[in-house]
């Protein structure tokens, strides 16, 4: 079944699929799309370099992190370190009132209570501020107690007592054994120091025995009053601390880091318990350097961002329009400029793809030509001409679309490829295709009727091969031709027999023309229509072949035309007629003259050699020439034409009517001093109304431009008559006489008794 027709125009068939022509032939013209720059070239390029921004960032963070991990870590050390200086300092400020034989006598006299409190207390509260005091006798009792520089009751020492427990029996042990280990100049006495508790205060805890310092007062080993120094953690002890070696922030806390981007660090006693954490805000150079350098790199890196994104902007905009031109040279390179419709090359390309389809789908390729466009170019002009060339391929990719391919092979030919089309379709496609032209086509507000002729080969039937089914559709297009035009002839083997019989007498024709062997020239007689009078005769090549017998010149002209071996024949033709007319002295020898004779620019001189070397006058010599020769503006047969008339040779327009554009021109018509009415319509003059009328108005508009008549193909003696009753002036036709050989010819001549030239007209 035939597919639905689609409306899209010749424009949108720019391209085929190759394997479908059916589906998927509409392509239009592929534009480099921005999304897939985007997809495959922008966004990865994009991708990685923003990738490698964050790659930068993360190793700048693993850096600062790295620098700010050792910058903590000596911080540490140096709180650390801190800590242990404080234990020896609180020992030493200690020292400064324990190793004192004042004091040795003054705690054992409750009459210097005010002495001991003084030195001992107070003192060392307002000097090295000390939080509290205390001390113990020999037997380890309280003897004296005060906090924040005042006296309280000795029993306070019980807020204190687990703490200093511990540490009371580490230094009486070493009291006992006179242990003076760790002691110096600058350390006289033994002493324990150790982190605990007190008042429920964490505390820096120290005790030391109260000694001579000039060792003149004597004490038993282990009898030592012991002084117990406190110094609390959570009052002003680290912010003095902080102040004094520089670190921010350090405090005491009872937990870990409470506070965010706080280091700590745990206080432990002696036996390991933790009593709370110093707290610091660290320093962090890498942090800090990153925090002065991020909105610098944060800008580099932005702005490296968007030169990047501007780069490829640019890029795509050059690759854009790169690739635009690409395929627009891609386009011009593979479509015809006049119809956008894909050219011969892209044809043959299409149809060798659709061939080597390996589903084998039917199909059918066909050959068009635009019916007389030749004519048509010459009378109305190219842009004209190309007008009707556009509207007509218009027309075929409209009607082929769905199922179809429409190319423009040439001038005024076109090729079309059908898959999936039976013969039935295919006759269908061919019907449609003929339909649509034959609609008439507005040129310049003037309809203006066109015929198309097809050859159609079908595939795989006619063969599968590009070529072989390109040559048989050309040869069934060349049977629509022969045919009479505005059909369509499908290919058969007889055509191809034809084919191969036409390039046979090609062949034997070339070889005939080497010495004109069964070439020769008949003479038909001219009369006078007005007394009968015989007064020119035609010329008219004949070719007898060596096997095949005589071949009519409608057969072997149009093959001499094709093959260029038309210059050859017809100089041939001219000589020996002229040869002939001088001998016969009748008043004018016609002589047919085919366009490729006349586009020769040597031609006028051939046509004087002959005329010279023969002795012919140039008035008795009349070349018969088509009318599409006639209507051909300008150019060589133009300049042939007017040096021909020039040189006194007459001129007549052969087979008048059969061409479609010149009936009108003929009021322009200087160069023409005859016409021959064509005999399609000299056969029917003497019955049908029609081809009477014509004949009458051809001969009355003649008869006003001066020019003369002939009436070809005369056969009845009615049309005689008719045509003589209306003015007609000569008569050629198998009613007086057929073409005749020289020899009948001369006999003709001589029995009709005219011995002297007559000038015809
Ligand atoms: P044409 O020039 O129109 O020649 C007239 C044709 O009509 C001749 O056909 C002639 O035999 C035929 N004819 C004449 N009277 C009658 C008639 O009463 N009835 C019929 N049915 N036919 C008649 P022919 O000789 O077969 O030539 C055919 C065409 O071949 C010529 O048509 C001419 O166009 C071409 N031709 C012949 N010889 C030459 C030549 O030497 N050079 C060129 N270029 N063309 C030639
Ligand atoms: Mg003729
Ligand atoms: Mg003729």
């Amino acid at each position: 079944m035939l597919a639905e027709r689609s409306t899209s125009t010749a424009q949108e068939h720019g391209s085929c699929a190759p394997r479908d022509c059916g589906q998927g032939m509409t392509k239009p013209l592929r534009i480099y799309s921005g999304r897939r720059f985007f997809l495959l070239t922008a966004a990865p390029i994009f991708c990685a370099a923003v990738a490698f921004c964050l790659g930068a960032y993360l190793f700048l963070q693993w850096s600062v992190r790295a620098v700010d991990a050792a910058a903590i870590a000596r911080q540490e050390e140096r709180v650390e370190m801190v800590m242990g200086r404080l234990r020896t300092e609180i020992a030493r400020d200690q020292e400064s009132v324990t190793a004192w034989d004042d004091a040795v006598s003054a705690v054992r006299d409750p009459a210097q209570e005010g002495w001991v409190d003084l030195n001992l207390g107070v003192w060392l509260h307002d000097y090295f501020s000390h939080d509290a005091a205390y001390i113990l006798d020999a037997r380890d009792q309280p003897v004296y107690a005060s906090v924040d520089g005042r006296k309280i009751a000795p029993a306070h020492y019980d807020q204190i007592r687990d703490a200093a427990q511990p540490m009371l029996a580490r230094l009486r042990e070493r009291l006992h054994r006179d242990d003076h280990g760790g002691t110096d100049d600058h350390m006289l006495g033994p002493g324990v120091s150790d982190f605990g508790f007190d008042h429920g205060h964490p505390a820096l805890i120290s005790l030391k025995p109260i000694i001579s310092y000039t060792g003149k007062i004597f004490q038993v080993p282990g009898t030592e009053y012991v002084h117990i120094a406190v110094r609390r953690l959570d009052g002003d002890f680290f912010p003095r601390l902080a102040a004094l070696y520089r670190v921010d922030n350090l405090a005491y806390a009872p937990r870990r880091a409470v506070l965010p981007g706080f280091e700590s660090l745990p206080i432990r006693t002696r036996a390991g318990a933790t009593i709370g954490y110093v707290i610091w805000r660290p320093y962090r150079p890498g942090t800090e350097v990153f925090q002065s350098i991020a909105p610098a790199i944060g800008g580099i890196l932005a702005a490296l961002l968007a030169a990047l994104g501007a780069g490829l902007r640019l890029w795509h905009g050059r690759n854009l329009s790169s690739r635009i031109q690409e395929e627009r040279i891609h386009h011009l390179v593979h479509h015809d400029a006049l119809t956008d419709l894909p050219n011969r090359a892209e044809f043959h390309h299409l149809l060798d793809q659709v061939l080597a389809d390996p589903t084998g789908r039917e199909g059918a390729v066909l050959y068009l030509d635009i019916d007389h466009l030749k004519a048509f170019n010459a009378s109305r002009g190219h842009a004209a001409g190309d007008a009707v060339v556009r509207e007509t391929g218009r027309r075929i990719a409209e009607v082929a679309a769905g199922r179809a391919l429409a190319c423009r092979l040439d001038g005024d030919e076109f090729g079309v490829i059908a898959t999936g089309v039976d013969e039935a379709g295919t006759q269908a496609l061919c019907e449609e295709i003929l339909a649509a032209v034959r609609v008439p086509i507005a040129i310049a507000n003037d309809p203006v009727f066109i015929g198309i002729s097809i050859g159609v080969a079908r595939f795989p039937e006619h063969g599968v091969e590009s070529s072989e089914l390109f040559r048989k559709a050309d040869v069934a297009l060349h049977q629509a031709k022969s045919d009479g035009r505005g059909h369509a002839a499908e290919f058969n083997a007889k055509l191809d027999t034809m084919l191969i019989e036409r390039a046979e007498i090609e062949n034997d024709l070339r070889i005939a023309l080497r010495d004109f062997t069964g070439i020769s020239v008949h003479y038909q007689p001219i009369f006078r229509a007005s007394d009968r009078t015989l007064v020119a005769a035609e010329a008219l090549a004949r070719w007898q072949h060596p096997t095949r017998g005589w071949i009519s010149p409608a057969q072997f002209i149009p093959i001499a035309e094709s093959s260029n071996l038309i210059k050859r024949l017809g100089a041939h033709v001219l000589r020996v007629s002229c040869r002939a007319a001088a001998e016969w002295k009748i008043g004018c020898i016609a002589v047919n003259v085919s366009v490729i004779q006349l586009r020769d620019p040597a031609f006028v001189a051939t046509v004087r050699a002959a005329l010279d070397d023969e002795g012919l006058p140039p008035e008795r010599l009349e070349l018969e020439i088509t009318e599409s020769t006639w209507v051909e503006d300008g150019g060589q047969c133009a300049i042939n034409l007017r040096e021909l008339r020039e040189l006194g040779v007459r001129i007549a327009l052969d087979d008048f009517g059969t061409g479609f554009s010149t009936f009108g021109r003929l009021h322009e018509a200087e160069t023409v001093d005859r016409i021959k009415i064509d005999q399609s319509f000299v056969m029917g003059s003497g019955q049908a109304k029609g081809d009477k009328a014509i004949v009458r108005a051809i001969v009355d508009l003649a008869r006003t431009k001066g020019i003369a008549t002939t009436a070809e193909g005369v056969e009845t003696l009615e049309s005689a008559e008719f045509l003589t009753r209306i003015g007609c002036d000569e008569l050629q036709g198998f009613l007086f006489a057929r073409p005749l050989p020289y020899d009948e010819a001369t006999a003709l001549i001589r029995d009709l008794g005219y011995e002297t030239p007559m000038l015809a007209g």
